[in-house]
C-alpha cells in the first residue's frame, strides 16, 4: 500500500514541530527516518499513524484519506510499534500477541484456531515461542520490544511504522528483526516506515531513506544519496566518512576524530610516522589526539594510510597509487624528516616500491633524529623483496630504537619530548645567563 504525505505540518502549541513535509512511498518499500534527537521522527510517526492530527497537510493510505479510515480498518490496515512497550498490565505474551487479531473479531467473538496458528507464527518469527507464557511486564526490554514486533505482525497490516525498532535489542537481534522487517516488506509487498537511529543499519537495510533535520525533510532518497557525509555533519554536526560497504556497497558511517585543524604556527612538537598497508592509521590518530604536530609519507594515494592522513588533516607526501616512491617525493619526503624532533616506523610491508621510506629512516637518524621502529608482531614476515628490505630495516633498527609496543612507544615520545623541552629551556637560560 502507497502512502503519500502532502504538506504535513504540526504544531505542538506555538513550537512547530513538523513543517511542510511531502514525500510519497511506494507500495512494499522498506523507508527509514533518521536524524537527530528531537528533529520530529517521533512526531511525524504518530502523524502517519493518527495518533497525532497534523495542523496543515494530509495523509493518503492506498486511495483514501488516513481520517477516512474507521478505527478498526485502520487497525487491518497499518500496525504501529511505538518506543513506549511498557504497558505495565499483567498479560501474558500470548494474550498481548493476540491483541494484534482484536480488529479482525466481531463484537463477543472469541478467537479462533486460525487466530491462534496466526499468533504462533508471529511469535515464531520473531524468536518468542519460548515466552508464550511469561508475564509481559517481566521481560527485558530486548524481548518486550521483539513480543510487540510479533502483536504487529499478527495484525496481518498493509503498513507497518515502527519507531526505533531495535533500540533495546543486541546485535544479534538487530539483524534478525531488520532481516524479517526487510522480507516483509520485500515478499509481502507491506509498506514498512521505521525511525532507526543507527545510521549503518538504516543504509544497509532500507530502500529509502528520510533525514529530518528540525522538522524538515533536509533529504530523502537512495541511502547513497542522503548518507553523505556532508548531509551528516550538517545535521549531526560530526565529522563523518562515509564509505561504500566493503561487500554490498551501501553507504557504512564511520567516526572521525573531532576537528583537527592542524597548525604548526602553534609550536607543538613534530612526529613523523612512515606508514603505509594499514600500518600506521591507529598511530596518527592517537599521536594527534596526544596534541603531537603529525606529519605521514610516503603514501600512495588511496593506501588506507593516505585516507586517515586526509581524514586528520595531516600534511602528507603523497605518491601515485600503485607506483613506487619516486625520487622527487623522496626529496621531498627528507626535507619533510627533518623538521621532525621523532620519527616513528611502522610496521610496513617492505616492497620494492616504498624501500626508499627505509632509507629515508636511515637518513633521518643519521642526521641525529631520533628514530622509533614500531615492531608489534616480530615473527611476521612481512619482507616482499627477497631480504634487502629485511636487511635495510635490520640497519634502521640499529639506528633506531626498537619499540614491541604502542603504549611504549607513546610513552618514550613524551619522554623524549619533555626532555627535549626542559633542555630548551636551559639553553635558553644559559644563553640570557651569557647576554646578560
Ligand atoms: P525525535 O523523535 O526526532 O527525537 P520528537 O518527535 O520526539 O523527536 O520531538 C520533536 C520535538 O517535539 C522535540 O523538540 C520535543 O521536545 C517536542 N515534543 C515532543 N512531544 C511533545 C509534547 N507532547 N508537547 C510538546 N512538545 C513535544
Amino acid at each position: 500500500m502507497k502512502i503519500e504525505i502532502q504538506d504535513i505540518t504540526f504544531t505542538y502549541g506555538s513550537h512547530k514541530i513538523l513543517d511542510n513535509i511531502t514525500f510519497r512511498i511506494s507500495s512494499g518499500k522498506f523507508v527509514g527516518v533518521i536524524g537527530p534527537n528531537g528533529s520530529g521522527k517521533t512526531t511525524f510517526l504518530k502523524v502517519l499513524s493518527r495518533i497525532l492530527r497534523p495542523t496543515a497537510g494530509c495523509v493518503t493510505l492506498g486511495e483514501q484519506l488516513l481520517e477516512q479510515f474507521s478505527q478498526k480498518e485502520l487497525a487491518r490496515t497499518m500496525a504501529v510499534v511505538s518506543q513506549d512497550t511498557n504497558s505495565g498490565y499483567q498479560f501474558t505474551v500470548e494474550d498481548v500477541v493476540l491483541m494484534g487479531r482484536a480488529p479482525y473479531l466481531g463484537r463477543f467473538q472469541s478467537e479462533s484456531i486460525a487466530d491462534y496458528e496466526i499468533v504462533r507464527q508471529a511469535l515464531e518469527v520473531t524468536g518468542c515461542s519460548h515466552l508464550k507464557d511469561r508475564y509481559i511486564t517481566e521481560l527485558s526490554g530486548g524481548e518486550r520490544q521483539r513480543v510487540m514486533i510479533a502483536r504487529a505482525l499478527a495484525q496481518q497490516p498493509k503498513v507497518l511504522l515502527l519507531d526505533e525498532p531495535t533500540s533495546h535489542l543486541d546485535i544479534g537481534y538487530q539483524q534478525e528483526i531488520l532481516d524479517l522487517v526487510k522480507r516483509l516488506s520485500t515478499t509481502e509487498g507491506i509498506t514498512v516506515v521505521a525511525v532507526l537511529h543507527d545510521l549503518n543499519l538504516a543504509a544497509y537495510y532500507c530502500h529509502e531513506l528520510v533525514l529530518v533535520q528540525q522538522g524538515k525533510i533536509l533529504a530523502c532518497g537512495l541511502p547513497t544519496e542522503v548518507v553523505t557525509a556532508e548531509n551528516i555533519e550538517k545535521v549531526y554536526g560530526t565529522r563523518v566518512l562515509v564509505s561504500p560497504h566493503p561487500v554490498f556497497g551501501t553507504p557504512q558511517v564511520s567516526l572521525l576524530p573531532g576537528m583537527y585543524r592542524q597548525s604548526k604556527t602553534q609550536q607543538l612538537d613534530h612526529i613523523h610516522i612512515i606508514a603505509g598497508g594499514g600500518s600506521g592509521g591507529e598511530l596518527m590518530r592517537d599521536l594527534c589526539d596526544s596534541g603531537y604536530y603529525v606529519t605521514a609519507g610516503v603514501l600512495s594515494i588511496g593506501d588506507s594510510d593516505w585516507e586517515a592522513a586526509r581524514a586528520l588533516n595531516l600534511p602528507v607526501i603523497s605518491e601515485a597509487p600503485f607506483s613506487s616512491v619516486s625520487s622527487t617525493r623522496h626529496q621531498e619526503h627528507l626535507k619533510m624528516l627533518q623538521k621532525a624532533q621523532a620519527v616513528v616506523l611502522a610496521e610496513i610491508p617492505l616492497g620494492h616500491g616504498n624501500l626508499l621510506n627505509l632509507e629515508a629512516a636511515l637518513q633521518a637518524a643519521a642526521a641525529g633524529i631520533k628514530v622509533y621502529v614500531l615492531e608489534e608482531k616480530p615473527e611476521q614476515n612481512r619482507d616482499f623483496t627477497g631480504g634487502e628490505g629485511q636487511k635495510l630495516l635490520r640497519q634502521v633498527k640499529e639506528q633506531g630504537i626498537l619499540i614491541t609496543e604502542k603504549a611504549q612507544l607513546y610513552r618514550a615520545l613524551a619522554e623524549q619530548l619533555r626532555l627535549n623541552s626542559s633542555l630548551d629551556d636551559l639553553s635558553k637560560e644559559t644563553n640570557s645567563a651569557s647576554s646578560g
